[in-house]
């Protein structure tokens, strides 16, 4: 039995649930006829599902997907754990805003990223008003330039 799809099996029979309340057979129409099919044919696919095979993965996204060998789960979702496993590891940034700004003019970016995280340098310089590499500072004409341009 493969428990991943049952949430949306639930979903799918409340849904028509509902239509046994709200079908009537003298204002039936043909768009609630076509709901009701497409629900019915879903709701049948679900539970085709349901009695499939456990998932290898025991994710709820990719129930077939290719498992990593390192834990044993999903594979396809390995990025987005290590993303967040990082995030959660990261340094609390304590580190003033002009440390690191400072850090960036004096060693460069590279080893400010290095020393303080992508995030927190991107932070820092954005506060200071200063754009990265990838994220120049907005350019876009004051009113005074503007101004200026047309007098
Ligand atoms: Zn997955």
């Amino acid at each position: 039995m493969n428990r991943t799809s049952l949430p949306e099996l639930a979903c799918v029979l409340r849904t028509l649930g509902t239509y046994g309340h709200r079908l009537d057979p003298a204002t039936a129409t043909p768009e609630q006829l076509a709901i009701i099919t497409r629900a019915v044919n879903e709701a049948r696919h679900l539970v085709a599902a349901a009695q499939g095979p456990a998932p290898l993965t025991g994710c709820g996204e990719h129930p077939a997907g290719p498992v990593d060998p390192t834990d044993g789960r999903c594979l396809l979702c390995r990025p987005r754990r290590h993303r967040s496993q990082a995030a959660a590891a990261a340094p609390t940034t304590d580190v003033q805003v002009e440390d690191i700004v400072q850090a960036v003019a004096e060693l460069g970016e590279q080893e400010a990223v290095r020393r303080y995280g992508g995030r927190a340098v991107t932070r820092a310089t954005a506060a200071a008003g200063r754009g990265t590499h990838r994220y120049p500072p907005n350019e876009r004409p004051t009113r005074r330039n503007h101004e200026e341009s047309t007098a």
